[in-house]
């Protein structure tokens, strides 16, 4: 390790690209403003970079919502709204009776005895 030899040498911050001298950057990049708001994915690593922006991604990509309709758990709010529209929306009309519900949720369990 010799500072000397570097310390001309200015890097730029990974984060907000401003230059500083290699003694000085791991001091800045500690409390880079920009590096604050980035944030990576705990789940899948994704760099995102604002705070709310990983909100939404967590939201929809990764939280387990579980469907008021059926009990189902899914991954995801985009999983969530396919899985609503795909299952609950609709007419599944009784095979048996002819009886029309608006779910398969619903006309399975109106099968169950
Ligand atoms: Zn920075
Ligand atoms: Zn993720
Ligand atoms: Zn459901
Ligand atoms: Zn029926």
């Amino acid at each position: 390790m010799n500072l000397y030899h570097t310390k001309d040498k200015y890097l730029p911050c990974e984060h907000c690209h401003r230059p500083f001298s290699k003694p000085r950057l791991a001091g800045h990049v500690a409390n880079c403003d920009k590096k604050k708001e980035e944030t990576v994915c705990p789940v899948c690593g994704e760099l995102c970079t604002t705070r709310g922006m990983i909100n939404n991604h967590l939201n929809n990509l990764h939280k387990v919502i579980q469907c008021e309709i059926c009990g189902q758990q899914v991954t995801g709010a985009k999983n969530y709204n396919s899985h609503k529209k795909k299952s609950h929306t609709g007419s599944w009309p009784c095979q048996v009776c002819g009886k029309v519900f608006k779910s398969e949720y619903h006309l399975r369990t109106h099968g169950i005895r």
